[in-house]
This record gives C-alpha cells, sequence and structure tokens, in this order.
C-alpha cells in the first residue's frame, strides 16, 4: 500500500499530467476545467504542506520525548543545596525600563564609548580650558591623553555630528545615552568611583523648554509607573543655556512628605537645560535654524532610590546575598 506522502505527490502528479493535456480541449471547456484543476492542485499542495508540517512536529516531539534534555530553567545544585538561577543586575533593569520608555517616544538609543578625547568630554561641552572638571583630581587621564568620560554627555557631539543629515532631513533628531562614568574619587555610601548615567538629547525646529518639561514628565512617569509632576530651578552648566536643576514630585509619598524626599514631597532628579549654541556649532549644527535640550541623570543613583538601596558600593559588590535581597 502506499503511504500517505506518496499518495498525497501522486495526486499532485496526476492533476499537473490533467493540466498539461487542458490544451487539447476546446476553448470554452479548457478555461472551466482549468480553474477546476487549479483549486485541485491547491487543495492537494495545502494537504501535502500539512502532512509534512505534521511530519516535522512529530519528528520534534519524539526527540524531545527521547532525548535526554537539559532545563537550563531548573535551579542548579552544588553538592548540599540548590542554586537559584541568575538574574539581571539592578542597574541593568533600571537602564532597560529606562531605554524602553526613550524607545517608545522615538528616541534613538546609542552606545558610546567609555574612553573618549578631552575634546569630546570638555571642549564640544563648552567647558574652559581652565575649568577644575578637569583636573587631574577629578578625571582618569589614561597616558595616550585620552580619559574615562566622566558625563554621559561626552556623547553629545558625537550624536549630534552622527545625526546631523538626519535632522536637515527630517528636521529633528532625538536620542538617548545610557552608560558608564568614571570620576577620581573617594567612595563612600553616596560616591562610586564608576557609575552610569543616562543622557538624552532632542534637537530640532522650535524644541522648547516646553519640549523638555513633555518628555522628562512622560519618561519619569514612565520610570516610576505614576503621574509625577516636575518643576525648573535654575542651574548652570556651560553646555546648556538656559541651565536648570529638574526635581520630581516625590513617587513614594506623593508630596505629603517621608524619608525619601527628605520630607519636602520633591526630589532632585536631573540637570538639563537648552543645548549652547556653541555645542550645537561644534556639532555641525546650525544654532540659528535649530534648538534643541539636552537632559542627563544618575541611573545608579535612580536604582538606589527605587529599589531602597542606602550604599552606592553595594552595587559594585559582588555581594550575591544583597543582590538576591533585592530582586
Ligand atoms: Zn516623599
Amino acid at each position: 500500500m502506499m503511504d500517505k506522502l506518496q499518495e498525497l505527490k501522486a495526486e499532485i502528479e496526476k492533476i499537473k499530467k490533467q493540466m498539461a493535456e487542458l490544451k487539447s480541449l476546446p476553448e470554452g471547456q479548457r478555461q472551466v476545467e482549468g480553474q477546476r484543476l487549479n483549486a485541485l492542485k491547491k487543495n492537494a499542495e495545502a494537504e501535502l504542506f500539512k502532512f509534512l508540517n505534521k511530519q516535522k512536529q512529530d519528528e520534534i516531539n519524539s526527540k524531545l520525548l527521547n532525548d535526554k534534555l537539559i532545563d537550563i530553567t531548573i535551579p542548579s545544585y552544588n553538592g548540599k543545596t540548590r542554586v537559584e538561577g541568575g538574574a539581571l543586575h539592578p542597574i541593568t533593569k533600571m537602564m532597560r525600563r529606562v531605554v524602553q520608555i526613550a524607545v517608545s517616544m522615538g528616541f534613538h538609543v546609542e552606545d558610546g564609548r567609555e574612553i573618549v578625547t578631552e575634546y569630546e568630554n570638555f571642549d564640544s561641552l563648552n567647558i574652559a580650558k581652565e575649568h577644575p572638571a578637569r583636573d587631574i583630581q577629578d578625571t582618569f587621564y589614561l597616558s595616550n591623553g585620552m580619559l574615562l568620560k566622566t558625563q554621559t554627555s561626552a556623547l553629545q557631539n558625537i550624536i549630534l555630528k552622527k545625526y546631523g543629515d538626519e535632522l536637515r532631513k527630517h528636521g529633528i533628531i532625538s536620542a538617548v545615552f545610557p552608560g558608564r562614568c568614571y570620576r577620581n574619587e573617594a567612595t563612600d555610601a553616596s560616591h562610586e568611583f564608576a557609575f552610569f548615567q543616562c543622557e538624552g538629547v532632542m534637537v530640532g525646529e522650535n524644541i522648547s523648554i516646553s519640549n523638555l518639561i513633555y518628555v522628562m514628565e512622560e519618561l519619569i512617569s514612565g520610570i516610576f509607573e505614576t503621574q509625577i509632576k516636575i518643576r525648573l530651578r535654575p542651574g548652570f552648566f556651560p553646555f546648556t543655556e538656559p541651565s536648570f536643576e529638574l526635581d520630581m514630585s516625590c513617587p513614594f509619598c506623593g508630596e505629603a512628605g517621608c524619608p525619601s524626599c527628605k520630607h519636602s514631597g520633591w526630589i532632585e532628579f536631573s540637570g538639563c537645560g537648552m543645548i549652547h549654541k556653541n555645542v550645537l556649532a561644534m556639532g555641525g549644527i546650525d544654532g540659528e535654524r535649530y534648538s534643541g535640550f539636552a537632559f542627563g541623570f544618575g541611573l545608579t543613583r535612580l536604582a538606589m532610590m527605587k529599589y531602597g538601596i542606602k550604599d552606592v558600593r553595594l552595587l559594585n559588590s559582588g555581594n550575591i546575598e544583597f543582590l538576591r535581597s533585592i530582586r
């Protein structure tokens, strides 16, 4: 007896043969018969496809049943106790969350280098030659003259140049760039020599402070999963003009006052402002035609706030007990 597969194949062959013979039929009959055969052929082919699919699935299922499998989701065993599986680091979780929200608002995500030039980290950000931040007391310089970036802003110039053409074509560019930064400083419960920040820029025609306020409100509300209010206070950064310190309403007490907000109802969140014309010019962007805002905040600090971590040093400690406790 023919098996099913051969049967199906033979059926298709038979129809194909009949189709080849169509031309011997009279005109009117040829069309009707042609349509009928076409429909038959389609059905037979679908049957064959279904059969092959099922055959493949059966094959996989029997393999799964018979093979000795390693289930990587089962906790491992170290000889005495079961060891729990891994999990994402709190900063990674926070970074992914911020990026996800930014992407939903149309931002590109950039991943920059940790070793940058002095131009990228300082000059291109309108930071004066004699600015104390350039001091070796604060910055890790390498023997080749480059340095470990002290702020994610070091990527602004690179991004403005990278997306300049897109800006001129589409009228707008926006990007966020999370990353690790380094400062030459003594560590304590709130200071680490390595920490994470996230920076963002949006440049276009008619980009204003109200765009900045809207984006920040959406971003922070998304991070804390509750409607957050923000307020701006005057600030000073060489790379923005005007510059602001941005506070967010306390997500933990709804402005009623709690230890997290030092009973003020507000928490300092970010530095931000309208990108300085010199910075735009160094990024190859016409500051007369385009304007933009930039913001930067500490991802490490944010993770500490969100997960109630009191000592920043724990985050880099590799202490599994601690990491497990904040899962
Ligand atoms: Zn509070």
